[in-house]
């Protein structure tokens, strides 16, 4: 089940903790002009049908009404039988108004990743980030007629105290989404936050995973991946396919690519990136690897085992690592169930020291 991920390099303002590629400020003529080179450089996959569309960024939300149809115009000619099983688009709260909710319904889309973070606008001024209403763009949403919408939250924020992760956690869980995410904040040395000394609370993140894991599980969200969380049937299928190994295909510059043991990303470099397709050539590519069965399976683990179900306990993923998976059994990092392997659900949080034995 391959997927379709676009990248919108575009974004109002850039967040102090931000190591995303995008480009803020651009404005209307540069959003067509990238709009045209995305068109030519879709010319380059023709025959490439996906299930799954994910439209990320960057802040996808920031393009005009007419742009974002045109955007889906182009996504759409990539749907496997003429429409996807799920299309998600992301969203910052402050760039949506009705007429953009009603292009992005109107061009297909059935999911929106709405970008809350915080409900406390002290949280959202220590992040750099642009405040925006999330229960106006939420029912905004619902208003267009979006049956499936995540919530995006945010832990590990320098001085975040537990009353402020309660009370945001309480802000999305009353606008009843379909599907929540808890990330804790990464402050990378050459953002903003990282220049002016600041560093993560990774303690404060945990504290705050654990309280929204249990909150979130009595709300009947059930945890199906370290950070995911989500109702009944509402799993990301786009981002289940990442974690499962699948393969997928980016657009866009700064986007990667997986196929068939080729993984690949194009330059983050908005200007030569069109100029380039503008050309006719392909954008130049930052990194391609081609991957030996024993880094494919190693990969294949890794992302599995953030799953809360995990990986197979057999077949050649299984057989590549033998000793590594017996020895993280034995040592109880790992339970065996019903034919699969994963790490106990009190040490998901932790899974990156079981994870560091697959590089
Ligand atoms: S909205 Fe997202 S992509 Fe844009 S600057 Fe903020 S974190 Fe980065």
């Amino acid at each position: 089940m391959p997927g379709l991920y676009i990248h919108v390099p575009f974004c109002r303002s850039k967040c102090g903790y931000c190591d995303f590629y995008s480009v803020p400020g651009a404005g209307d003529a540069m959003a067509d002009r990238w709009l045209s080179a995305l068109e030519r450089e879709a010319g380059f996959y023709l025959g490439f049908r996906a299930d799954t569309l994910f439209i990320g960024g960057g802040t996808p939300s920031v393009l005009s009404s007419p742009q974002i149809s045109r955007l889906l115009v182009l996504a759409r000619s990539f749907a496997a039988g003429g429409s996807f099983a799920e299309s998600t688009i992301e969203i910052n709260p402050g760039s949506l108004d009705a007429d953009k909710a009603a292009a992005m319904a109107g061009g297909g889309l059935n999911r929106a990743s709405l970008g809350m973070q915080s409900d406390s606008p002290r949280v959202l001024d220590t992040l750099r980030r642009e405040p925006g209403d999330t229960r106006a763009a939420f029912r905004t949403l619902r208003e267009a007629g979006f049956g499936n919408i995540s919530l995006d939250l945010m832990t590990g924020v320098p001085g975040q105290t537990p009353e402020e992760v309660r009370s945001s956690l309480r802000a999305a869980l009353e606008l009843r989404p379909e599907h929540v995410s808890v990330y804790p904040l990464e402050i990378h040395g050459r953002t903003p936050l990282g220049e002016a000394g600041l560093a993560e609370d990774p303690d404060g993140a945990e504290a705050a995973w654990r309280l929204m894991s249990g909150e979130l599980g009595e709300a009947g969200y059930a945890r199906y991946e370290v950070s995911n969380f989500a109702r009944p049937g509402r799993e990301c299928l786009h981002n289940l396919n990442y974690w499962r190994g699948g393969d997928y295909l980016g657009l866009g510059p700064a986007a990667a690519s997986h196929f068939s043991g080729l993984r690949y990303a194009t330059e983050p470099d908005l200007e030569g990136y069109c100029a380039a397709l503008e050309s006719g050539r392909q954008p130049a590519r930052s990194s391609l690897e081609s991957l030996s069965p024993r880094q494919r399976a190693g990969e294949r683990i890794m992302l599995g085992l953030r799953l809360a179900e995990g990986i197979e306990a057999g077949g050649p993923i299984f057989i590549e690592f033998r000793p590594e998976l017996e020895k993280l059994l034995a040592a109880g990092k790992l339970e065996r169930e019903e034919g699969r392997l994963r790490i106990p659900g009190k040490d998901l949080y932790l899974s990156n020291s079981v994870l560091s034995s697959f590089v």
